[in-house]
């Protein structure tokens, strides 16, 4: 779960981390007032709250001198449509606006905290050259990219943060604070159970003072019944049919393609979706109906794939391991049966009892297309949706 700058921002402040002074989220231009106020005298910040990075360069950042400006500002910010680098072309509509007393920036710095898969602990990540993008950093200049690895228990040790702290240039008046700084930054990575805590950028102000001045935090989902509160927060992440599949249980990804995949099993159901691509096709989905297999769960399966306007076949890829496929073949009918389907549907069972399985599905006298294989059935969906 990712959380925006604001959230972010709220749990450095309790980590002893500085943020700038706030006014807080709005949601309407008119609440722009109030919210200077509280974050004390100009100039002020706003920025646009959506999940996504290089809200700078996407008209998302707006540096503002006049409480004037600041109204015309919130106007033009609140409702509009942002797209950054890392939308993927899709803009995301800015609901919330955070307002922040701006900060007189000397320098920005990178800083982050990661988990290293390949190490297996957590990373603290670090450059000089903060405010540009890491990842672009890290293929033009990778020795600009310094790294710490921490203990996954007790985080960063000081030596380590002093380490960064020479390698970063940071003014030795500064020395203690950075430490500290790093140290919270750590606590809150382990704290959390995040997969990264990043500040970029964390700045050196005018006055020499340090200050994080954007926040990105992720959440590890698995860890989130350790955190009630946060678990709790709105999805803001999710799509209308993706929280819906949440509800009953069923592991959905809208995707671009317009041929819908319900498969058992996280792994056989990429495997679907590479297959579908190979042979030309572009899945809708990526969708894991969970190791039972129901007919409750196919039908509730079903209709979370046909929420989705783009789908123009159903591909069925089931592997009858636990269940038999015949019961298997059973909830496809009644499934269908029950949703009234209206796109070419193709089934590929595989497993215990597939003939009595296939049979069943061939004797229903439903329009479905039996498959073979794997191959067949990406092969027929894809020859279904170029009809
Ligand atoms: P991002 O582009 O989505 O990562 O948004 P950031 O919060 O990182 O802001 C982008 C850039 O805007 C920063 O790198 C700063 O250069 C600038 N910026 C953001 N907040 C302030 C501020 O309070 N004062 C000044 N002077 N610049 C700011
Ligand atoms: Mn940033």
């Amino acid at each position: 779960m990712k959380l925006l700058e604001y959230e972010a921002k709220e749990i450095f402040a309790k980590y002893g981390i500085p943020v700038p002074r706030t006014g807080g989220v709005i949601t309407k231009p008119a609440q722009i007032k109030a919210a200077l106020k509280k974050a004390g005298k100009g100039p002020w910040v706003l920025k646009a709250q959506v999940l996504a990075g290089g809200r700078g360069k996407a008209g998302g950042v707006k540096l503002v001198n006049t409480r004037a400006e600041a109204l015309a500002a919130a106007k033009a910010m609140v409702g509009m449509k942002i797209a950054t680098h890392q939308t993927q072309g899709a803009g995301l509509t800015v609901r919330e606006v955070l307002v922040d007393q701006a900060a007189p920036i000397a320098r920005e710095i990178y800083i982050s905290v990661a988990l290293d898969r390949k190490s297996e602990c957590p990373v603290m990540i670090a450059s000089a050259e903060g405010g540009m993008q890491i990842e672009e950093l890290a293929l033009s200049k990778p020795e600009a990219i310094l790294k710490e690895k921490l203990c996954a228990l007790r985080g960063i040790e000081p030596f380590q943060a002093r380490r960064l702290a020479f390698k970063l240039g940071i003014p030795p008046s500064e020395l203690g604070s950075f430490v500290r700084f790093a140290t919270a930054l750590s606590r809150t990575f382990l704290e959390l159970d995040a997969s990264l805590v990043e500040v970029n950028p964390l700045i050196l102000t005018a006055e020499g003072k340090l200050m994080a001045l954007d926040g990105k935090i992720v959440v590890d989902d698995n860890a989130l019944f350790r955190h009630a509160a946060l678990a709790e927060r709105p999805d803001v992440e999710s799509s209308a049919i993706e929280l819906a599949a949440k509800k009953v249980g069923i592991n959905y990804i809208g995707l671009d393609g317009d041929i819908g995949c319900m498969v058992n099993g996280a792994g056989l159901a990429m495997a679907t979706m590479d297959t579908v691509a190979l042979a030309g096709g572009m899945p809708a989905n990526f969708l894991d109906v969970g190791g039972g297999a129901t007919a409750d769960q196919v039908t509730a399966a079903f209709k979370i794939i046909l929420k989705d306007p783009k789908v123009k076949a159903v591909l069925i890829n089931i592997f009858g391991g636990i269940m038999k496929c015949d019961v298997i073949a059973q909830g496809v009918l009644e499934a269908v049966k029950k949703v009234k389907l209206e796109v070419p549907l193709i089934v590929r069972l595989e497993g215990t009892n597939v003939e009595v399985g296939r049979d069943l599905l061939r004797r229903s006298g439903l329009k479905l297309t039996s498959a073979e294989s794997l191959w067949d059935a990406a092969q027929k969906a894809v020859a279904a949706v170029k009809r």
